[in-house]
């Protein structure tokens, strides 16, 4: 059956692919369609159209993925078939990007007090081009310096959720991402519900435009994949899934391999229905 991997990172955020090899990566793996959901920005996404373009019977879904804040967690808004030229939510993006380097000032701020020195300009070194910067850049300077033996170790000791250097600054509401997106022509998606604790959430955003559940993905069990699938059925809610492939930082994949969590093509059809 055919088909398609929906959360994908380039190098145009955290990812250490670019747009057109996560692409190539999707076609080597037999996939047909793949979403490039860069947290925040909108950079990787016409490289990889063009990439697609050069393919037969494979698509590249422009989307998104926004950090927003409910109750003190850290939750992800899924965007697809955006309209990503739309002025009005390249700034808003503007804005989101500015919290982002906020936070990451936080972070180097907190590791300092820790007696863990990363300058800003190392960070701004791992930036490309108008991309993002973020967590996984400052796990990855630690571990060239290091400061850790890998990657989940920076997380588990440090930058994680509840970990001394972990930061969040104030955000935009989950509620105000499903607009902001919508806004743009795109059809919100929550994603991994899985890793937060906010299920109450669900109802709440699916009665303000939210279309759809990021129901399988590398870090939900299989009986949290039934779970969500469950509450999106529910909820009407359109049932997704997605790697959130990362590429490979020293041999290591964060979170799945580009394929590890896909939908048939027709979700894809299921999705464009629904913008407006
Ligand atoms: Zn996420
Ligand atoms: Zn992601």
């Amino acid at each position: 059956m055919r088909q398609g991997d929906l959360h994908t990172h380039t190098t145009a955020s955290d990812g250490t692919f670019s747009p057109s090899e996560n692409i190539k990566r999707a076609i080597e793996k037999g996939l047909n369609a793949i979403a490039i959901t860069d947290h925040d920005t909108i950079e990787g996404i016409e490289e990889g159209m063009a990439e697609a373009n050069k393919h037969d019977n494979f698509e590249c879904v422009p989307g998104i993925e926004i950090s927003t804040l409910y109750e003190g967690q850290d939750i992800h808004v899924l965007g697809y078939f955006i309209d990503y030229k739309d002025e009005k939510f390249l700034s808003t993006l503007n804005k989101l990007s500015s919290v982002r380097d906020q936070r990451n000032k936080m972070i180097l701020k907190n590791l300092n007090g820790l007696g863990i020195n990363i300058e800003e300009s190392e960070l701004e070194a791992k930036r490309h081009g108008e991309g993002n910067v973020g967590r996984g850049h400052i796990a990855e300077i630690m571990m060239d310096k290091g400061m850790v033996n890998s990657l989940p170790e920076a997380f588990e000791k440090y930058l994680g959720k509840g970990k001394p250097a972990y930061a969040i600054p104030d955000r935009i509401s989950p509620i105000e991402a499903v607009k902001i997106i919508r806004e743009a022509k795109g059809v919100p998606v929550l994603a991994h519900p899985g890793i937060y604790d906010a299920d109450e959430l669900i109802p709440i955003l699916s009665e303000n435009g939210l279309a759809g559940i990021e129901c399988c993905h590398p870090d939900h069990t299989i009986e949290q994949v039934k779970y969500y699938e469950e509450i999106a059925e529910k909820h009407a809610l359109i049932k997704t899934a997605g790697s959130d492939f990362h590429g490979f930082r020293n041999g290591e994949v964060f979170h799945g391999d580009i394929g590890s969590c896909s939908v048939p093509l027709d979700t894809l059809d299921l999705l464009k229905k629904c913008c407006k």
